[in-house]
């Protein structure tokens, strides 16, 4: 689509907002580019920007830019009832998102993910099969590559493979995916979205497009996707880990379909029954998009999970460090405490997001969970939780780079030190990834340290008598 007789404000300019404003300047829009934080990478976007033909706003001009432009490109990271969307629809202006520009210009079909947990684990899983099948997929969205850097590459003959978050459904409205998948819903988000209503009610907005002759595939064992079913004119497609269902399953520790034996669970490479039902739902997806069992079975059997997702990143006098950094809400700790193997120090906090941390130490009670070691934030929520459930064998200790020191302190050989916070990354991190990366470079630190206390000589440590 061109837009030469438009005119856009991109707001927000991180990796989507950089998109679209390229995007846009390629189909001949008028582009202003606009971001409240005035740091080195917001600067670094607005001069690439610039380069190309986009005209920076600053604040002060703000108000001049929302008279002139015609439609918001909002980022996923401003909330629909920030000042500036809600100053745009007062004067009767559309609002959309990186997402929906993808989206209203993509020529080629697509299978889409949301859920609160296990998006991207799933969109790789599919973007592994679909390849495998010889099919030009692209795994695009909310995994950092933005549907609108992708549409070139797409064209009419590839398959997107869509991560949808809920911050994107607030500003997406025309994607309507062959293949539309929910994977499960649990508390996450709140302080965004206010309540569960609300951000149940995005989740099943991914469905609303969908007519008959598109697929929704659904957790039958999440009663709140169960009920999504009510919500869509898709053909209902299911996967369950615990029934056989009318689609994905697991049977005899096999995966099914539709009364077919596919390949043993087994052959899949990674731990936690949360991957099995991610494996369920994309095989799911695959099936319905016409791919051959031999190619999911191959790219499956090949999966290796993706970074900083109960990640085995190493060892250190016989202690093994995880890194499940991206476990950014309960449910995925609670996942990963009742997944890993044995007995585990467990590194937990961050940013708050406003939900109940409870649930996680009823989990950490069946768990191999031998102790917590709690920083950040949210650290006297967290500890709170810990005793209202009698869970006491707990360490406060702040910030990160100590609470990771102590927890190896607190492991002994044969066990985990898990980071696995519960927790956005945002009060000392500037992402996942980046608390994650730190989780690493404490351990090659601990390892480094460790390496030298070892070589100095005994004597020499001792100073006086006692
Ligand atoms: P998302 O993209 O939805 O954030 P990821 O695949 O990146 O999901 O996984 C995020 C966190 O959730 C990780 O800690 C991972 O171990 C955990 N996880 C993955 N799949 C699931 C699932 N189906 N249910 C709950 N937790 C999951």
């Amino acid at each position: 689509m061109l837009y030469t007789q438009q005119s856009f404000l991109v707001a927000g300019l991180s990796r989507s907002g950089v998109a679209a404003g390229e995007y846009l300047v390629s189909r001949g829009a008028k582009v202003s580019v606009y971001d409240d934080v005035e740091d080195e990478n917001v600067r670094a976007a607005a001069d690439r920007l610039s380069k190309i033909g986009c005209t920076p706003v600053k604040k002060e001009g703000l108000e001049e830019a929302i008279a002139r432009c015609d439609i918001l490109v909002l980022s996923p990271g401003i909330p629909v009832d920030h000042p500036l969307p809600v100053a745009f629809k007062r004067a009767g202006k559309r609002i959309i998102g990186e997402a929906e520009l993808g989206a209203m210009n993509l020529r080629c079909p697509s299978v889409a993910v949301t859920g609160t947990n296990g998006k991207t684990t799933t969109v790789a899983m599919l973007e592994g099969i679909f390849r495998t099948a010889g099919k030009k997929a692209l795994a695009c969205g909310n995994v950092g590559r933005p549907l609108t850097s992708c549409l070139h590459e797409l064209g009419e003959d590839g398959l997107a493979v869509l991560e949808i978050s809920s911050f994107q459904l607030e500003t997406l409205y025309s994607l309507r995916p062959h293949v539309a998948v929910v994977l499960n819903v649990t508390e996450d988000h709140l302080n965004r979205h206010y309540n569960m209503e609300n951000y149940i009610y995005l989740k099943s907005r991914l469905l609303k497009n969908s007519a008959e002759s598109e697929y929704a595939v659904l957790n039958y064992d999440d009663p709140i996707v169960r009920g999504f079913a009510e919500k869509t004119k898709a053909k209902i497609v299911w996967f369950s880990l615990r029934e056989r269902v009318e689609g994905a399953y697991l049977q005899d520790d096999c995966f099914c379909w539709y009364g077919e034996r596919l390949f043993p669970a087994g052959d899949l490479p990674l731990e936690g029954e949360h991957n099995r039902a991610n494996a369920l739902a994309a095989i799911a997806a695959a099936k319905l998009m016409g791919t051959d069992n031999a190619s999911i079975r191959t790219a499956l059997k090949n999966f290796r999970g993706v970074k900083h997702r109960l990640e085995k990143v190493g060892e250190l006098n016989g202690i093994t460090f995880i890194d499940d950094s991206k476990a950014t809400n309960v449910d995925s700790a609670i996942k990963a405490v009742g997944s890993v193997k044995g007995e585990s120090v467990l590194l937990l906090g961050g940013k708050d997001k406003g939900y109940s941390y409870e649930p996680l130490f009823d989990a950490i009670k069946d768990s191999g969970v031998v102790h917590a070691v709690i920083y950040g934030e949210n650290a006297f929520r967290i500890l709170n939780a810990a005793l209202k459930k009698g869970f006491s064998a707990v360490t406060l200790c702040r910030p990160f780079d100590l609470a990771v020191r102590v927890a190896y302190l607190t492991a002994v050989k044969g066990q985990n030190v898990l980071l696995s916070p519960a927790s956005a990354s945002f009060d000392a991190f500037t992402s996942y990834e980046e608390r994650g990366k730190r989780f690493c470079e404490m351990l090659e630190l601990l390892k480094s340290e460790a390496g030298n206390a070892l070589s100095v000589p005994k004597e020499a440590t001792v100073e006086e008598d006692e």
